[in-house]
């Protein structure tokens, strides 16, 4: 779905992303981890092409409108949902967008009620002010508002960092059952190696704008070839 070659952004003497290549394919869930500063972030954003790359390629299959078709989770839906916005208007912000339903008051309503429902959330929530959520009710929004528009393809950068662990556990399983009730494919970020294990199919190792190895969770897992894959495999808690 998405082939990434040779990309690279520098900020000054920061080399954040510094000769990647790699692919998602559709319906896959690629996992990229690393410790924090080492690029994935960036790497995100220049997919999304909302920063553009000093040099490299990407090429999308399938994907007609990047804007809609590919979407982005964040890790802090505190600061990524505005507090006087209420969550049905944020949710119903992007389809507006789009023009996923036509702009009939009552249609409007309808799809915010599916979705909320989607992420299990009830329908009243629609009413209430950010503030009034938890965190995992917040990113249960945060994830509402990225199917909002219909997309292929979502990045999930780093969405349950800021969660208990017993919540995050929840938020991953819920992650899970949408890709595969909407046929999603997924870049999920995480610095973690158990998170990523636990929901991805695929894994790709970054350090310092490189990626040191990529290959399937299970050969990541059992046999890493990197001695910093290594060292992040025996500092990850077991989820
Ligand atoms: P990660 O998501 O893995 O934590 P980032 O992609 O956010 O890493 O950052 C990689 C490096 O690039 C870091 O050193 C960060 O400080 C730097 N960086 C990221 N965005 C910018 C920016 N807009 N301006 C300057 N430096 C940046
Ligand atoms: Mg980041």
């Amino acid at each position: 779905m998405i082939e990434v070659k040779e990309l690279k952004k520098y900020f000054g003497v920061v080399r954040a992303v510094d000769g990647v290549s790699l692919a998602v394919e559709s319906g896959e869930s690629l996992g990229l981890v690393g410790e924090s500063g080492s690029g994935k972030s960036t790497l995100a954003r220049l997919i999304l092409k909302l920063i553009e790359p000093d040099s490299g390629t990407i090429n999308y299959d399938g994907i007609k409108n990047i804007r809609k078709d590919c979407q982005i989770v964040f890790q802090d839906p505190q600061t990524s949902l505005n507090p006087r916005i209420r969550i049905g208007e944020a949710i119903g912000e992007p389809m507006a967008i789009h023009k996923i339903v036509e702009n009939r008051k009552s249609k409007i309503e309808n799809r915010i009620k599916d979705l909320l429902d989607m992420v299990k959330l009830p329908a009243e929530y629609a009413n209430r002010y950010p503030h009034a959520l938890s965190g995992g009710e917040r990113q249960r929004v945060g994830i509402a508002r990225a199917l909002a528009g219909e997309p292929r393809f979502l990045v999930l950068d780093e969405p349950v960092s800021s969660l208990d662990v017993t919540i995050q556990v929840q938020i991953l399983d819920l992650l899970k059952e949408l890709k595969r009730k909407l046929n999603l494919t997924y870049l999920f970020i995480a610095h973690d190696l158990s998170t990523i294990g636990y929901m991805c199919d695929k894994i790709a190792v970054m350090r310092a704008g490189k990626i040191l190895e990529i290959g399937t969770t299970e050969l990541i897992l059992s046999a890493p070839q990197d001695p910093y894959t290594r060292q992040l495999l025996e500092s990850s808690p077991k989820l």
